[in-house]
């Protein structure tokens, strides 16, 4: 288990992944949140079964996958479905990460999610890094990632805690309204040697 867990946040289309992967390269360890919910609906998992029984088969794809965007579009539109889903998710992803975070060997880790503060994740981690931009940013990085319309995603950024609510969580911020990746890499490496210097201090 790494001695210290540090949770990496940040809205849609901030820069979490980008981020993160900068961080593989020093050989630290990364737990997805998105990775882990995609692992505990895989093909032969009791979860999908699950679903499968709770909602019918025609909630899987011909191959077995679950139909993510069905199942999406069904709990948008029902409370109740809702619920139950989250109920049956939720502790799954939770305890998948803590073994996760349990297995990581190096000397510190990352547990990266999207609702970090949303789902209270960042309770329990060490300390807490966010991933800062200004909104309009966001929304331009990911319409053009993803291929959606600016009114879609704005209402995933709505969905999500403000900027500002987010930053007063933070322990540590970087900041990703630069127009160039390459501008990240000082602040990754200044952020790595402050986590190494916290852990000799544990
Ligand atoms: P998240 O994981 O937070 O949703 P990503 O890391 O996928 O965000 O970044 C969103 C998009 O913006 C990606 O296409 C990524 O390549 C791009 N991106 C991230 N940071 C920058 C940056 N500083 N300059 C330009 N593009 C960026």
């Amino acid at each position: 288990m790494s001695d210290l867990v540090i949770g990496l946040t940040g809205g849609i289309g901030s820069g979490k992944t980008t981020i993160a992967n900068m961080f593989a390269e020093y050989g630290v360890d990364i737990i997805d949140a998105d990775i882990v919910a995609r692992e505990v609906v895989a093909i032969g998992s009791v979860a999908l079964a699950q679903i499968a029984e709770h909602f019918g088969k025609d909630f899987l794809l011909a191959d077995g996958n679950l139909d993510r965007t069905k199942l999406r579009h069904r709990v948008f539109a029902n409370e109740q479905d809702k619920q139950w889903l989250n109920a049956l998710l939720h502790p799954l992803i939770r305890d998948t990460m803590q073994q996760q975070c349990e297995a990581a060997k190096s000397p510190y880790c990352f547990l990266v999610a999207p609702l970090l503060i949303e789902n209270g994740i960042n309770k329990s981690v060490d300390k807490v890094l966010v991933v800062d931009v200004l909104p309009e940013t966001q929304i331009s990085r990911t319409v053009k990632r993803d291929n959606n319309t600016v009114e879609q995603v704005q209402k995933i950024l709505d969905a999500q805690v403000t900027r500002e609510k987010r930053l007063a969580h933070a322990d540590f911020v970087v900041d990703n309204n630069g127009t160039d990746i390459e501008l990240l890499k000082p602040q990754i490496e200044d952020l790595h040697r402050q986590f190494i210097k916290l852990l000799a201090n544990k």
